[in-house]
């Protein structure tokens, strides 16, 4: 048994399948028939040509769209794909190993990291950095759809499930990993990385899979075709389990998928308080296939539209009528067709190569966000364009990540007026209408909150960055996982001034963080007065259920008593109490 974080709530018994950074199977592959290794080289060197021409391709377009300084990243990696010591490995490996290309590339790889490792200079981690990433590219050659995850999922390791459900295990799951999540059967997710928000996570929430992360070393200890057992809501892995275990857990499985069955059958009815008050239940989505699926729950609109993911799985920058004709489409998608439209919110733990690659200490505390879209002044004028215009199909509103000072929120407004001006002078019709929006996800805003509010049309909490910046614990390093608890008395203080001052200001306020989808802080928050909850989709059956069973004052007197409590120990015994007396059935659904 291995402990790790609770991400996604769910249990699931099936086999492993283990992955290696985009690479499939970490075992060695050999080509079953000699007779093949020809082929297979052939295969190798046309997937070198595909990947020089597109990556000649990159370059133009990031040269124009964002400028001639970062499309050097795709000039260099032409270089490597063009390097003979690079093509000349690989085709030793294959043909006199008889390893498969992805398996001779695998390897190389591992030999680079071998040669660099110990190298602290920040130019080899770059370098290598950049080859994994031509691996990458040219993997993606050899297989369905130009993705090398892809290739890894419709391998053959994915086949000998033999209709078992398919646990994925990983050291860490790249954001375009987890894009391609949806379009396979993915029953759980193992990772030795990430905490409760990193992207792969929020990614299985809003899959409803369920999810371990943080488990050290699982990787080493699993291998392809394994049983094993995700149990989402404890944090625990089951690896070969024995037959009374599996039978157990099986049971649990049945009744958790059951539960969320019958929950769903809620998705017409209306977000009400047991005493009549209404609760917007919105939806946190990625793409247009999550705006689908908020509306199948029952969501009343799109309350986070992270936009970050259409740059994520676009392997060059995406331009403005590429963004408007999907922003639209995610619109018309989105229940009520109301979305709120996130710009870019990159950096952190999500990166791309057209934007440029930078090491940095605390890639957090660094150049992330807004303040990459404030470095890219065309890339992000082109998005603000986009946005605007897709206004015009539906309700939009446009919402601004990890704003901190007041300078920057009248920058991004100038910004705003000038593109409409500027659209109005060349006659493109864009959505009058389309309010502005600020996240309160930076201590610095939360704090200066009364300033913000007189700035701006609305504000959402991002209360993932918001815990993490405020007790200075990295969200995604399982390490200090312990200390970005939503239900401290520092993080419900903060939360309740910011909550005030919306009321005293009339200010629409919604909640987008993941803790809009967990059954006790959604208690006291809505105590708090919050009236508009964002979450991944899979949650809001839950909520809706959990939230029709109490009464406004009742969550009053919680969120009163909480707020007096010094320790979050006190604070996570009386809610689960609670929990416990309103809705004991829901507290499978709460995992945090
Ligand atoms: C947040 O920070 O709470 C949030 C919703 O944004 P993200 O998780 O994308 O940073
Ligand atoms: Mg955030």
């Amino acid at each position: 048994m291995y402990k790790g974080i609770a991400v996604s709530p769910g249990v699931v018994v099936g086999v492993a399948f283990r992955i290696d950074s985009g690479l499939g199977p970490s075992e060695p592959q050999v080509i079953s028939d000699r007779a093949l290794i020809p082929a297979e080289v052939a295969q190798f060197e046309s997937a070198l040509e595909q990947s020089a021409s597109e990556l000649k391709v990159f370059v133009q377009k990031v040269a124009q769209e964002v400028g001639d300084s970062k499309a050097e990243i795709f000039q260099s990696h032409i270089q490597l794909v063009n390097d003979p010591e690079l093509r000349d490995r690989v085709r030793h490996l294959i043909e006199s190993r008889g390893l498969t290309v992805t398996s001779a590339l695998h390897l190389v790889l591992q030999e680079y990291v071998g040669r660099f490792a110990g190298l602290e200079q920040e130019f080899f981690r770059e370098r290598l950095a950049d080859i994994r990433d031509v691996i990458l590219r040219i993997v993606g050659h050899l297989s369905i759809d130009g993705s090398p995850f892809l290739a890894a999922m419709a391998g053959r390791d994915l086949n000998e499930a033999n209709g078992e459900p398919v646990i994925l295990v990983a050291h860490e799951i790249l954001p375009s990993q987890a894009m391609s999540l949806g379009d396979f059967a993915i029953a759980g997710i193992v990772t030795e990385t990430g905490g409760g928000t990193s992207h792969a996570a929020i990614l299985a929430r809003s899959r409803g899979i369920p999810a371990v992360s943080g488990v050290a070393s699982i990787t080493s200890e699993v291998a392809s075709g394994d049983p094993i057992i995700v149990d989402g809501r404890d944090g625990v892995v089951l690896v070969r389990p024995d037959s009374e275990t599996t039978a157990a857990y099986r049971k649990m499985q049945r009744e958790f998928f059951d539960l969320k069955d019958r929950l769903v059958l809620n998705r017409d009815q209306p977000a009400i308080s047991s005493d009549g008050t209404r609760i917007e239940l919105l939806a946190n989505i990625n793409n247009v296939a999550d705006a689908h699926a908020a509306g199948k729950v029952g969501s009343t609109g799109v309350g986070l539209y992270r936009t970050e993911f259409l740059f994520l799985s676009h392997q060059d920058v995406p331009d403005e009528e590429e963004q408007y004709q999907y922003y639209k489409k995610v619109l018309e998608s989105s229940p009520n067709q109301s979305t709120t439209i996130r710009t870019l919110d990159l950096g952190g733990d999500k990166t791309v190569p057209y934007l440029g690659r930078r090491y940095e200490a605390n890639p957090f505390m660094g150049w992330r966000s807004i303040r990459l879209s404030f470095e890219h002044p065309r890339l992000f004028e082109q998005q603000i364009r986009a946005i605007l215009r897709a206004g015009r199909h539906g309700k939009v509103s446009m919402l601004f990540p990890m704003i901190t000072t007041l300078e920057e929120l009248r920058y991004v407004n100038k910004l705003v007026e000038e593109t409409k001006r500027n659209l109005r002078k060349e006659g493109v019709e864009f959505g009058e209408d389309v309010k502005t929006g600020v996240m309160v996800e930076v201590p610095a805003a939360a704090v200066c909150i009364d300033a913000i509010l007189r700035e701006t049309d609305f504000i959402s909490i991002g209360s993932n960055d918001l815990i993490q910046y405020l007790v200075a614990a990295d969200r995604d390093n399982p390490k200090v996982a312990h200390l970005c608890e939503p239900l401290s008395p520092a993080i419900l203080r903060v939360l309740s001034m910011v909550l005030d001052a919306c009321k005293r200001t009339g200010t629409q306020v919604t909640l987008c963080g993941e803790m809009a989808g967990q059954p006790r802080s959604v208690l006291v928050l809505f105590g708090m007065g919050l009236r508009r909850f964002s979450m991944s989709p899979a949650f809001v059956p839950t909520i809706k259920a959990l939230l029709s069973r109490v009464t406004t004052a009742q969550a009053e007197r919680f969120a009163h008593h909480v707020l007096q409590l010094k320790t979050s120990e006190e604070i996570r015994a009386y809610l689960t109490a609670r929990l416990h007396e309103i809705s004991s059935d829901l507290e499978v659904f709460d995992f945090s």
